[in-house]
């Protein structure tokens, strides 16, 4: 069985009378890449938010890694990477200094250039934030979660609005970092992503878990009720003339 880093017990948070979590409880194992999947409005932020001690909960208990979070936020922030929201850099800033700054925040040395290797983005070293496309700062604003070396990284919906190869792209890149060792907490409302990407999901809606389990077993369970899709009547969709036509490779002109 697999170690439990992350157990979060009865979480509840209360925006004045409104209750956007309503007694969630959850375990994400070691090394795995769990899905918090829901519509938009869900709570899925709000339980990210609370775990990564940037937002108070109402009630419940959130243990990190061995760490409660009532008693010791400081230490769950310090083995932890969090993706910040993309309008949350210095736009004039340089992809190294940016980096520079975030390993002067966390205090921990940094070599910029190989970090952006792990992600893909060495040739835009000299760029700045502002001068990238949407999946190059998304995939930069996942090297920042890597700066200080952390046990579990949180991607709130890292791949809205991108496009399918930049999508595919990041894909790869949070495999790559689960492949290290690293646990990944991701929240999506892309079916398809988190068949791809997940070990186990967790379904949320209007702030309760309503099913948690690996994609497959969820899809195995919703077949023996005697479900069945209607049937495919083309071996391909869409997507797939798409990239076909256009190719896996990433399209980031600037
Ligand atoms: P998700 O990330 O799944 O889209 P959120 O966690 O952002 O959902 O929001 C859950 C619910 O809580 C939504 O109804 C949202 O409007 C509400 N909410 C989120 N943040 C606040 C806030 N700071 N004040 C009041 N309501 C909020
Ligand atoms: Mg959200």
């Amino acid at each position: 069985m697999a170690q439990t880093i992350i157990s979060v017990k009865n979480l509840t948070k209360k925006y004045g009378d409104f209750e956007a979590v309503k007694g969630i409880s959850f375990d994400v194992f070691e090394g795995e890449i769990f899905g918090l999947l829901g519509p938009n409005g869900a709570g899925k932020s709000t339980t990210l938010e609370i775990i990564e001690t940037l937002r108070e909960k109402t009630s419940g208990e959130v243990i990190v890694d061995g760490i409660n979070l009532d008693k010791s936020p400081n230490q769950i922030k310090k083995i932890i990477g969090v993706q910040l929201q993309t309008s949350g850099y210095y736009p004039g800033l340089k992809l190294t200094e940016l980096i520079e700054l975030f390993g002067g925040l966390y205090n921990e040395p940094v070599k910029p250039l190989e970090l952006l290797d792990m992600v893909n983005l060495r040739d835009k070293a000299k760029a700045k934030f502002k001068e990238l496309s949407g999946g190059q700062k998304q995939r930069f604003s996942i090297a920042t979660t890597l700066i200080n070396h952390p046990k579990i990284i949180f991607l709130d919906e890292p791949t809205t609005g991108l496009d399918p190869q930049a999508r595919r792209n990041l894909w790869e890149l949070v495999i790559d970092i689960r492949k290290k060792g690293t646990t990944v907490i991701i929240t999506t409302h892309y079916m398809d992503e988190a068949e791809v990407l997940c070990d186990r999901v967790a379904i949320i809606d209007s702030g309760k878990i309503i099913a948690m389990d690996s994609p497959d077993k969820l899809i195995d369970k919703l077949v023996a009720t005697g479900f069945e899709r209607p049937k495919e009547v083309k071996q391909a969709n869409l997507e797939d003339v798409f990239i076909n036509l256009t190719g896996h490779g990433l399209r980031e002109e600037n």
